[in-house]
């Protein structure tokens, strides 16, 4: 049998609650009402109220619960932030090592390993909390004639480092069990097959509209089996699927790192157009139509962590006042709001926390 959850122990209390209130509030009414009314109006009456009164509680836990249906159950040994980003060997991955930080390599080769787990079929539905061990895997793709140069792709793994570094700071303030760790091995392509006509539509955001490239998200996946065939697999599920099966890790998180200008985004398992493959598109630089680079590729820690938030659940808390949300829920600082240029002037405000799975056992910061 399920162990019972805080929630379904706070359910039962609203429950009981308003029943109790019900009954409570049924037994004064016969009590004032006794000598006024006839004996089957002053049942009838009893029992309206009593119904009324457990209507209410029952519809506030069926609205509480639209709001909880995440599960934020960590993945066995998860262990506390630590606010260090160690690298993960893939195992049996070859490469060859990077000229500016030979920690890290570009992808050659898989070779054969024992006892290997044979490729899993990728996570479906609904978006995982971002709770216990967490890898980055880039996929670095040189495009306009442009490849990504050794140095252009280590100052990117160095804003990997400080995005993980902000993101476990922040979960040690919520005391969240998350570590993040960065792949040894990133992957390299150049596609200059990739279509630059660009059709562009006008999407809600908010209460206003932005202009977003149309068709974004099948354009990504294009690419990215694009990318995967010349890599040497058969597609973007295959090739996720092998690396999966050689990181030892609960999550991956895939970045895809055009070396274009464009406007970042996320395509979480729930807006995926191919089974189970879900990214993060991380532009080289941030521009609200998808140019050709003019300047040197800059990979902004602050995108990177916000596109990876929303493959975990948040949502953008741009373009609406904040007073729509609930009280002391969402401030000015909230990394989905993105009004501040630095991670250190960032933070994970409640409401992103809720999202992404990290409001556990009332473990919240004190210092909101
Ligand atoms: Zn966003």
């Amino acid at each position: 049998m399920n162990k019972l959850t805080g929630r379904t122990v706070a359910v039962r209390a609203v429950r009981q609650g308003f029943w109790l209130a019900g009954a409570l509030a049924g037994g004064s009414l016969v009590w004032i009402l006794r000598s006024l009314v006839s004996p089957g109006t002053l049942i009838l009456g009893v029992g309206a109220v009593m119904l009324f009164a457990a209507l209410v509680g029952e519809l506030i836990v069926a609205f509480t619960a639209i709001r909880s249906t995440r599960r934020v159950i960590p993945p066995p040994n998860a262990q506390p932030a630590d606010g260090r980003i160690e690298r993960l060997v893939i195992t049996g991955a070859t490469g060859e090592p990077n000229r500016r930080d030979p920690r890290f390599s570009a992808f050659r080769a898989l070779r054969p390993v024992e006892n290997l787990p044979p490729p899993a079929r990728l996570p479906s539905g609904s978006m995982p909390p971002l709770l216990g061990r967490i890898t980055l895997v880039s996929l670095f793709v040189g495009r306009d004639q442009h490849p990504w140069s050794d140095d252009e792709i280590a100052r990117a793994h160095a804003a990997l480092f400080r995005a993980g570094e902000w993101i476990e700071r922040e979960a040690i303030r919520w005391k969240a069990p998350v570590n993040l760790t960065l792949a040894d091995t990133y992957f390299v392509v150049d596609d200059d097959e990739a279509t630059n006509d660009v059709e562009m539509t006008f999407e809600p955001e908010g209460e206003s509209v932005g202009p977003l490239e149309a068709h974004a998200v099948t354009k990504a996946l294009i690419d990215t089996s694009r990318a995967a065939s010349k890599l040497g697999f058969r597609d973007a599920v295959d090739w996720m699927e092998q690396i999966r099966a050689r990181v030892d890790a609960d999550a991956l998180v895939w970045l895809l790192h055009p070396r274009r200008a464009g406007r970042s985004l996320a395509i979480p398992l729930d807006l995926t157009e191919l089974a189970g493959v879900s990214l993060a598109v991380c532009y080289a630089r941030e521009s609200s139509f998808p140019e050709p680079l003019i300047r040197s590729p800059f990979t902004d820690p602050v995108t990177v962590v916000h596109e990876l938030l929303h493959l975990f659940g948040a949502s953008d808390k741009y373009g609406v006042p904040l007073r729509s949300y609930p009280p002391r829920s969402v401030s000015p600082r909230d990394i989905m709001r993105l009004n501040e240029l630095s991670l250190s002037r960032l933070r994970i405000d409640r409401q992103t926390a809720w999202e992404i799975g990290w409001e556990i056992d009332d473990a919240l910061p004190r210092d909101r």
